[in-house]
């Protein structure tokens, strides 16, 4: 995520803070109203908020990475937490990896209403004292709302991920989805116009709720989708190569003359390397015309295999921005797999989306 930073890694996981978290740690610091000791008790209530919604995260990607699901990083908003984690595909550890966090929320709750309860009998006397009690209680509410508000069926909320794992476990995922991107949505309006009359900060998440739905839902409907796809549906097997022996004029002429921008580099009929559209170009600005391909391949690249599901070949091609995924049979290359062809897939799923299985698969056979 654009300008976050880390600041460190618990269990492997990279802990990122986003550059507005400062900015809010800095406004409660040099709020007038509190004074020099206000404000440090106010930033010291924010970090120990901070660490429990960190420790609520954590609880969601400890489990998914015991379910095996990649963990990439946990990022501190002044809007909550995020844990990029892949969501698991069984629906039982879905639900599993959703209930963790309000869990760790409870358990803090608990935590803090144990030593608000031993120590709000002794204390009561001074300022200072006093404001740290009220730490102590109000820490004790703050983690009891985060895991109650998680729990409101509302996806891409926790409870909108439990929902969907629930229905999943009965019925098709792609339909489970929907519909728990329904109730979530229709929570969210509902949340919407409570919060006008009575709270604008609800009314405002409710927003990103209702777009964080839909974004989720054509997400994660692609990706369901295109995990019952295989490769060989969808790669291209009329396609042009290079050689490492092709100078920058021999690539430009290629590129006129063929609808492909991104290729694969082969020399005595063995697979040695990519360029994408976005290296040839480059090069074309920056090197002479007499340049090889094998000087600006890249020779170390993602392959897949026919049979292999897209949805893998797709987050490849989107997170490590190649360009193209090359197809290898039996050691030989059969086909490629890029940018433009999804593109079009998608287009195809968005035209005629009562076909998209069958329109695929009556290709392959
Ligand atoms: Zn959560």
């Amino acid at each position: 995520m654009k300008w976050s930073f880390k600041i460190g890694s618990i269990f492997g996981i990279p802990i990122r803070i986003h550059i507005t978290f400062l900015l809010l740690l800095f406004f409660v610091a040099i709020n007038p109203h509190r004074g020099l000791l206000g404000g440090l008790v106010g930033v010291l209530f924010i970090v120990l908020v901070f660490i429990g919604v960190l420790l609520h995260e954590l609880g969601h990607s400890l489990v998914a990475r015991h379910f095996g699901a990649p963990v990439h990083d946990i990022i501190l908003l002044p809007i909550g937490g995020v844990s990029r984690t892949e969501i698991p595909e069984d629906p039982k550890q879905e639900i599993m990896m959703a209930v963790a966090g309000p869990v760790v929320s409870l358990i803090l709750a608990l935590f803090f209403l144990l030593f608000s309860i031993l120590l709000g009998y002794n204390l009561g006397f001074g300022h200072f004292l006093d404001a740290k009690a009220k730490i102590l209680v109000e820490l004790f509410y703050v983690n009891l709302m985060l895991a109650i508000f998680n729990l409101i069926p509302a996806f891409p909320m926790d409870g909108g991920r439990i929902l969907r794992g629930i229905l999943a476990l009965s019925m098709d995922p792609v339909r489970a989805t929907r519909i728990a991107v329904g109730i979530g949505q229709a929570l969210a309006v509902i949340m919407f116009f409570v919060g006008i009359f009575f709270n604008w900060w609800l009314a405002l998440i409710a927003i990103f709720l209702y777009f964080g739905a839909e974004t989720e839902e054509q997400g994660t409907i692609l990706r369901k989708v295109l995990h019952q796809v295989p490769v060989r549906a969808l790669m291209l097997d009329k396609f042009e190569v290079l050689s490492p022996e092709d100078d920058l004029s021999r690539v430009l002429e290629v590129i006129c003359h063929s609808a492909q921008s991104d290729f694969p580099v082969i020399e005595n009929n063995q697979l040695v390397g990519i360029v994408s559209k976005e290296v040839i170009f480059q090069a074309l600005r920056q090197l002479p015309s007499e340049t090889k391909v094998r000087d600006i391949m890249i020779r170390e690249f993602y392959q897949t295999e026919p049979d292999e599901p897209l949805d893998l070949a797709l987050k490849h091609l989107v997170e490590n921005k190649v360009g193209v995924v090359p197809v290898v049979e039996g050691g030989r290359l059969v086909g490629i797999l890029t940018m433009d062809q999804l593109a079009k897939y998608q287009l195809i799923c968005g035209a005629r989306p009562q076909e998209k299985l069958s329109f695929i698969y009556s290709r392959q056979k």
